[in-house]
């Protein structure tokens, strides 16, 4: 069994992109800037955040955290969104989700320009990912592919099954893995018989967030197992939706949580906004 280590990889690709930025810098005078909107206190956005911006430094952009009140209103919250929409020293615009319950999250999502959308929720660019010219794709499936490419997983013609089909990561990772020419199933709460129809898969890409709910019943021997969860057990550890330790010997290939999708979906982040203020410089 091979372990794909997210946590390495990362640190590879955003050492690349530190020397890719000081090069944009030094030969173009343009360096990434990438604006991230916290709203409201919650406690995990808050490290996220914190997350987001430390990367971002440590490529080199300018990055900007603007943190408002819970109180903000959703007519202050677009206003900011259209102030750095229009800003050309900002090529990423992104809100952390979740908002306050006050605020409608689709409005605000669309009311990023789709050219600094670094998050890839906008309709247009889930309809380009969809169409094929997928431009701004979102960070953790486009962090996953990044794992296929490294551990040189041939997708082509291979079963693939995606547990989990919300818009940030089960429907554009089917997307993704359809467009490497996978032949892709997308299951969810109301799938029949999951385990049985996972365990037909080649590549098994686990997003649900129910902590080690996929056991080694789910899983094809020699599979490729991609572990998208991230949650808490009893004690306040982080565990992902498989069970590693009974799943791993089963597997060709698994991720770890921690140290797997992880770490890839900020560096993919961070990838995103270097390539948006490339193309729109
Ligand atoms: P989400 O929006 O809550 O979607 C969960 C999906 O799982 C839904 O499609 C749901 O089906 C499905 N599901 C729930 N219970 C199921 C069950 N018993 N059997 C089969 N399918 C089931 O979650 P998400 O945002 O996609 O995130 C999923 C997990 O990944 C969470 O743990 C989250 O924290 C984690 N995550 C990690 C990263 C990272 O960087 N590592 C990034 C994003 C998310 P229905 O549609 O039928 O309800």
């Amino acid at each position: 069994m091979t372990l794909i280590d997210g946590k390495a990889l990362a640190t590879k690709m955003q050492a690349e992109l530190a020397t890719k930025t000081a090069r944009l810098k030094e030969e173009k005078g343009l360096i990434p800037g990438l604006v991230v909107i916290l709203v409201g206190e919650d406690a995990a956005s808050q490290v996220y955040v914190r997350n987001k911006e430390r990367s971002a430094l440590a490529a080199g952009f300018n990055s900007q955290v603007v943190r408002l009140p819970e109180t903000t209103t959703e007519a202050e919250l677009l206003d900011l969104i259209e102030k750095y929409n229009q800003d050309e020293a900002w090529h990423g615009i992104l809100v952390q989700l979740p908002l306050p319950e006050h605020i409608d999250e689709e409005k605000v999502l669309f009311a990023i320009s789709p050219e600094k959308d670094v998050d890839g929720f906008h309709p247009t660019n889930m309809g380009k990912l969809w169409s094929g010219h997928a431009v701004m794709v979102p960070s953790t499936p486009a962090g996953i592919m990044e794992m296929f490419k490294e551990y040189q997983v041939d997708l082509t013609g291979k079963s693939a099954v995606v547990i989990g089909r919300s818009n940030i990561v089960g429907k554009p990772m089917a997307q993704l893995l359809m467009d490497a020419n996978a032949t892709v199933t997308i299951a969810h709460s109301r799938t029949k018989n999951l385990a049985e129809l996972a365990r037909q898969a080649d590549i098994l890409v686990v997003a649900i967030g129910r902590g080690h709910f996929v056991t080694k019943e789910f899983v094809k021997e020699g599979a490729v197992v991609i572990d998208v969860g991230m949650n808490r057990d009893e004690n306040g550890k982080l565990i992902g939706d498989v069970k590693f330790d009974e799943v791993a010997p089963v597997a060709s290939m698994i991720t770890p949580v921690p140290g797997g999708v992880g770490p890839m979906t900020i560096t993919m982040l961070m990838e995103q906004t270097y390539e948006a203020a490339l193309r729109n410089s």
